[in-house]
């Protein structure tokens, strides 16, 4: 006898056959599994971003460890800095926006020059 306690993992609605089957239909199997699916790339995207992030920070405190320095942005560029990703972004009242990578931002500056900053508390809104 089929117990009327179990329900489809997917959609709720009661189970009927055997011990182990967790789904009600073969649809509702497939749409488990192409969601797991979908959350893994998810998952596997973030960590891709992450990754960039992390080694923007580092390229940024090895170029910068006390923060404040000038230099070319080619120098980034060479230790394979993606200016594409950052964490955040702070304007100043002059309008000047810096963007970070956790705790180490730049500026951009004239003639293909960045200003390499730490975070400061003053810069939380
Ligand atoms: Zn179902």
């Amino acid at each position: 006898m089929a117990k009327p306690d179990r329900t489809c993992a997917q959609c709720g609605e009661a189970v009927v056959g055997r011990a182990d089957k967790r789904f009600c239909s073969s649809q509702c199997r497939a749409m488990a599994s192409n969601q797991r699916r979908s959350d893994d790339a998810g998952e596997q995207r973030m960590r891709e971003i992450n990754a960039r992030l992390r080694h923007n920070r580092q390229v940024l405190q090895r170029a910068s460890p006390e923060g404040k320095t000038t230099l070319k942005r080619q120098v980034l560029e060479l230790a394979g800095f993606d200016f594409g990703h950052f964490t955040h972004l702070y304007r100043t009242q002059k309008g000047n926006t810096y963007y970070f990578c956790y705790d180490f931002g730049y500026l951009l500056l004239e003639d293909e020059k960045v200003l390499i900053v730490n975070w400061q508390p003053y810069m939380e809104k």
